[in-house]
């Protein structure tokens, strides 16, 4: 059971944080709009855009 209630932030602002995703929709970290950017930076695009970032062979059909 997941409580919807608004949780405030881990970054420490206090400020309403949501779940961020995955392009697998995988949990990533909650972040507010403070450190939204920050955080999300820390994670390779790929991951953010791309649903076969799990698969890390290069693919080339060329
Ligand atoms: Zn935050």
């Amino acid at each position: 059971m997941r409580n919807s209630s608004v949780r405030p932030c881990p970054c420490g602002s206090g400020l309403e944080s949501k779940w961020q995703y995955d392009a697998r929709g995988i949990e990533l970290c909650r972040t507010c709009r403070r450190c939204h950017r920050e955080r999300m930076a820390g994670f390779r695009q790929d991951v953010l855009t791309d649903p076969d970032y799990w698969h890390d062979e290069p693919i080339e059909e060329d």
